[in-house]
């Protein structure tokens, strides 16, 4: 690892200077349009390697412990990452959304020293990891799951079927919620487990969505024998484990989003302006693009109070992350929706893998429809505010 980077530590400006520099070096010029034509395959790769590039300056992980993987930082050296990433206009490790997130948030809390050793430093080696959670019956209730795990001596024997597990044709591992015991209340019933997505009777079969992307799929499972050592916690504890997956699925990524976000709207004002195009003389989108504008600046102030609540521990019932992804998820929509009109026929253009195509309206329309279900839909965040936040009746 080489040591440019992380030996400007104690100094964030000449932190966020050396982290300018290293990316101004490695971020391909063309890779946004080098990936909108990318197969499957090529995307993996792309992804994979730009993973890579992140690790050997300590860059992919920096706020993991050292032991683990990580360079040690603290939130604002963090925080000054995900700002670079976003001003350079580098790729997104949008593949790395578990890795990076769910199963970090998981081990550290609930993992064995052992499971702790084994998985975490593959995270910051570019391991891919999907989330096993939802079934065809099991979404928002997410309690009701029905994919069986039954003990067989030092293995469980696990048969069912998950769905929507983001990137998992490209994953090595998963996390996956199993029923254990049918007889208790459904929330007791459930065990977590690591499950290496290469054994025998795991099958993806990938799900193409509207804007042409095969991000997620459908996980088969046949008979699939997991080692007792890859439990997370004791068995039937996996509902009180999967609590603190789901809390971390908004953090430092949709902060780097919500950045990359301020740049795009900054790009398109600039190429407005240079071609003085038409949009710009009607005062209704005019006034629509500002109040987008005003809101996401609403939005990044929140998230860094997210990132500090995450930072602090902080064990208080907070409805930040709910207020996070119901605000930033329908503000992507409602910009979508603006930037498409804006774009007119250039944005009308469809990639197979281009994951982070803000330059195309009509892909990033299509993809904003997504975050308002993905890791909880904004009913039922809107559920939490009401009952947790203002205390409302059920
Ligand atoms: C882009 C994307 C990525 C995803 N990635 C993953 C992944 O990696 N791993 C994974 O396990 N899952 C993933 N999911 C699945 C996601 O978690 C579920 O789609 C989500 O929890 C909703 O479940 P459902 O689709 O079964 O809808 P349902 O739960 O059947 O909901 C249907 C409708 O009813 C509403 N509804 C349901 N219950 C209530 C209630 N109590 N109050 C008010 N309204 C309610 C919902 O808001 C929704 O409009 C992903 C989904 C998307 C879109």
């Amino acid at each position: 690892m080489s040591l440019s980077i992380l030996e400007q530590i104690e100094d964030l400006a000449g932190f966020r200077s050396a982290v300018r520099e290293w990316l101004t070096r490695v971020v391909p010029e063309n890779w946004l349009d080098q990936l909108a034509k990318a197969n499957d395959s090529e995307y993996e790769t792309f992804q994979r390697w730009w993973m890579s590039e992140r690790n050997k300056v300590g860059m992919g992980t920096p706020h993991w412990p050292v032991q683990y993987g990580g360079a040690g930082l603290s939130l604002s050296h963090q925080i000054i990452v995900a700002e670079e990433l976003a001003r350079a206009n580098a790729p997104p490790s949008r593949m790395y959304t578990v890795s990076l997130n769910h199963v970090p948030a998981t081990l550290f809390r609930w993992g064995s020293t052992e499971q702790k050793r084994r998985y975490l430093p593959g995270v910051a080696n570019g391991d891919v990891w999907c989330q096993g959670f939802s079934e065809p019956n099991a979404g928002s209730d997410l309690a009701s799951l029905k994919t069986r795990a039954i003990r067989d001596g030092d293995v469980y024997v696990v048969n069912g079927q998950k769905i929507w597990s983001s990137y998992s044709r490209y994953a090595d591992f998963c996390i996956l919620l199993t029923r254990t015991d049918t007889t208790v209340r459904k929330q007791k019933g459930i065990t977590y487990f690591i499950m290496d997505m290469r054994s025998p009777g795991v099958e993806v079969r990938p799900i193409r969505q509207a804007n042409n992307h095969a991000e997620f799929g459908e996980i088969f499972l046949s008979n699939v024998r997991i080692p007792i050592e890859n439990r997370i916690d004791e068995e039937n504890n996996g509902w009180t484990v999967a609590q603190t997956t789901l809390s971390a699925e908004r953090g430092v990524l949709a902060f780097e989003r919500a950045e990359r976000l301020r740049y795009t709207f900054e790009r398109i004002l600039r190429e407005a302006i240079a071609n003085s195009a038409v949009w710009l003389r009607n005062d209704s989108l005019r006034r629509e693009f500002m109040v987008l504008f005003g809101e996401l600046q609403g939005a990044r102030h929140l998230l860094r109070q997210l990132l500090e609540e995450a930072d602090r521990d902080d064990k208080n019932v907070s409805i930040t992350s709910a207020l996070v992804k119901l605000i930033t998820t329908e503000h992507r929509q409602r910009f979508g929706d603006l930037f498409a009109r804006i774009q007119g026929i250039d944005g009308q253009q469809f990639f197979p893998c281009a994951d982070d195509s803000s330059e195309y309206s009509m892909y990033e329309y299509l993809s904003s429809f997504g975050g308002t279900i993905a890791g909880g839909t904004n009913d039922i965040m809107r559920n939490i505010i009401a009952e947790r936040g203002l205390g409302l009746p059920r």
